[in-house]
């Protein structure tokens, strides 16, 4: 798994398919550099302060889990692929999985009724098979994850991307399966990976996260615009201290190689209001 995310990372870029692109980069960028907490989090500013000044925040935790909400979508970790606002997420719908962390995932998901989408220009179904028909692939494996364990396949294409460009500048690890953070319009663009909350192993949750990073790091993402003073944010959602300090322990690791272009903070989740 882990070479194949090297081979992906090492990619030579496509400039002639992303030139067009710079200016929706360079506005997604600039949008998102007024974001209240980005900003706050520039200016050294406590997360968990800044977050509860944030309108939205407690509203943004459900009070069970998301996979019981009606509107619920299992859908990949790419910002870009907000389909009914309310999201759980994992790379590729769970396409980097080893067989015991696929159990796990299964067991967790089987019989919830939600869709499962499959998406177009999957960065997770590349790294798992690379290639012009990668994107195929990924269509397959999640049509199969949705067939196994009794939920619905849905496919979802760039016309309905909420963004056309990846504009992430945070990756979520999600701790608690109650914060959606797709649905809450005053957050930052993120990634999302649901896999702690989903139980998976903390082996799983590093490389999910080193992966994602990689995107936003790299050429598909805002890319070379990450620096120490504007770095890409890795924000942990965790149930309580416990949780939050193994998931921080986890995320540091994990993005040890990106240097200080990535930080890593994060919260413990308030108690519903509901
Ligand atoms: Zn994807």
């Amino acid at each position: 798994m882990s070479h194949k995310i090297e081979n992906m990372n090492n990619q030579a870029p496509t400039p002639e398919k992303h030139d067009n692109h710079q200016e929706q980069f360079d506005a997604a960028w600039q949008k998102s550099s007024e974001n209240f907490l980005v900003k706050g989090l520039k200016a050294g500013k406590k997360i968990e302060d800044l977050l509860t000044e944030m309108p939205g925040f407690k509203e943004a935790f459900s009070a069970d889990s998301l996979l019981d909400h009606p509107d619920c979508c299992l859908e990949c970790s790419d910002g870009r692929v907000v389909t009914s606002g309310v999201k759980v997420a994992l790379a590729g719908e769970g396409i980097l999985l080893g067989e015991a962390d696929r159990k796990i995932f299964e067991d967790a998901i089987r019989g919830k009724n939600l869709p499962i989408t499959g998406h177009e220009g999957c960065g997770a179904a590349g790294m798992a098979h690379p290639g012009p028909d990668s994107d195929s692939y990924g269509y397959e494996g999640a049509k199969k994850t949705a067939a196994d364990t009794g939920n619905r396949y849905q496919e979802v294409y760039h016309e309905s991307f909420r963004s056309q460009v990846h504009d992430e500048r945070s990756l979520v690890i999600e701790g608690t399966l109650r914060f959606n953070c797709a649905g809450w319009s005053e957050f930052p663009p993120q990634f999302i990976s649901s896999s702690a909350a989903l139980g998976l192993s903390d082996a799983y949750i590093e490389t999910e996260a080193k992966a994602l990073t990689g995107i936003a790091l790299g050429d598909h993402g805002l890319g070379e615009r990450f620096n120490a003073e504007n770095p890409f944010y890795l924000i942990v959602s965790a149930v309580d201290q416990d949780q939050l300090n193994r998931l921080m322990t986890i995320s540091e690791s994990a993005v040890k190689d990106f240097g200080d272009r990535v930080k890593v903070t994060g919260f413990i989740a308030p108690e519903s209001t509901k």
